[in-house]
């Protein structure tokens, strides 16, 4: 149409400048880790104009952003993320895990809020080669991982509501404390003081005794119908956090996000919700809530968990539907409630022993004692793919 070419992304334009003061790597569960702002040496990044396209992709010493007060991410969300880990697996080798699915997702979210495409499949190749610098020094022992950071803004400075005109991928490698897991142990309060990590407390009474979920008020809503919940954009998570402050104040680690005056459950704070219960004609069903409305971000997880046990277990009916707090309540109430569980990459798989919901205690057989083995199980099988126990396809060899 006589305009000039736009370029597509392009992987094979890397260009890699060297961290010339590069940092200590730091023990797994020292309290640089539970700061989560230890990152690796190196950040990737792409910048992008509605003139020329994509430019060549670098890899460059991790530092900060310049940007202009205008600029739109700062004023209309113009902002996306993507959340994944890289894996040292038991045989030496580095793993992501169905990141062709991160990819996806990103590609999704980034077009649902105006920013540019890409093909995800060159996304990937630049991730790889990104995780190929950093893992022989920041994934250097087996069982180890790094968490990854993909983002998106829209960076032109100007302070017009319009359709992002210049943007900037970028991927940064954060260490992350195993949340969740029985095995990690973090560092005393006084530590981690100063350090900003409020969460060491929280994360060490979750990993012994289970999550404790707090069901949001109806004046807290958050993703409906029609909305962007299923996208993974930071304006879905910056309203979260007053619910999140208030839930963590009364003693509880996430967030049930409810929906509806039926009080529909949808998430559990950055994770999806599962529910292992009895049926009332005596069946054993593991129920999430379904995709297709816009309410539930589709996890790799949360797939993940659905397929192993639609595959493994023909003991137990596996359902997308919607379902409610009530139903949740008199399963509780009958004694047919047998596991819930948030499934996500940040948390993994959480066994939840608590739901608080307006005035009601809902307890799981976890809190008094009895193991979430259903949950364990699922943790331990999606581990064996990720640290290459088990030879699978999803665990994807960098
Ligand atoms: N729901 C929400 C709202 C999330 O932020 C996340 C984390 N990406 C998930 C679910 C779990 O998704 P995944 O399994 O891909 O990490």
């Amino acid at each position: 149409n006589g305009s000039p070419a736009v370029a597509d992304l392009d992987a094979s334009k890397l260009i890699f400048t060297r961290n010339l003061s590069p940092k200590n790597v730091v023990a797994p569960n020292s309290p640089e880790v539970w700061s989560q702002n230890y990152t690796s040496d190196h950040m990737l990044t792409v910048r992008w104009t509605e003139q020329s396209g994509w430019e060549a992709p670098e890899i460059r010493p991790y530092g900060p952003l310049s940007l202009m007060p205008t600029a739109s991410v700062f004023h209309y969300a113009t902002e996306c993320f993507e959340g994944m880990k890289a894996y040292r697996g038991f045989d030496g080798k580095v793993r992501l895990f169905r990141p062709e699915r991160n990819a996806r997702r990103f590609l999704q979210s980034a077009t649902r809020i105006a920013l540019p495409g890409f093909p995800p499949e060159e996304f990937l190749k630049l991730l790889k080669k990104f995780v190929g610098v950093e893992a022989p020094k920041w994934v250097s022992e087996p069982g180890q991982f790094i968490y990854l950071r993909p983002t998106m803004i829209a960076t032109a400075p100007a302070i017009g509501i319009q359709r992002p005109r210049e943007a900037l991928l970028y991927v940064m490698m954060v260490m992350m404390p195993s949340l969740g897991d029985p095995s990690a142990v973090p560092p005393s309060v006084t530590a981690s003081a100063g350090t900003g990590s409020g969460q060491a407390p929280e994360a060490k009474r979750l990993a012994a005794a289970g999550m404790r979920l707090l069901a949001s008020r109806h004046d807290m809503i958050r993703a409906w119908p029609g909305g962007f919940g299923s996208a993974k954009v930071g304006a879905n998570y910056g309203p979260t956090l007053v619910a999140q402050g208030e839930a963590r104040a009364r003693g509880y680690d996430q967030i049930l996000w409810l929906f509806g005056d039926e009080c529909f459950v949808t998430e559990a704070g950055g994770s999806n919700f599962f529910v292992l219960w009895k049926t009332a004609q005596g069946r054993t069903e593991l129920i999430t809530a379904p995709l297709g409305d816009g309410v539930i971000l589709e996890g790799v997880t949360r797939a993940s968990v659905l397929d192993l046990v639609r595959r493994t277990r023909p003991d137990v009916d596996v359902v997308e539907r919607k379902f409610t707090m009530h139903e949740i309540v008199q399963a509780a109430d009958q004694g047919r409630l047998i596991e819930a569980f948030g499934a996500g990459t940040a948390f993994f798989i959480s066994p939840c022993s608590d739901i608080h919901f307006r005035g009601v205690d809902v307890s799981l057989p976890l809190a008094k004692g009895v193991t979430a083995d259903f949950a364990r199980a699922i943790r331990q099988a999606l581990k064996d793919i990720m640290y290459g126990s088990q030879q699978h396809e999803w665990g994807v060899v960098v």
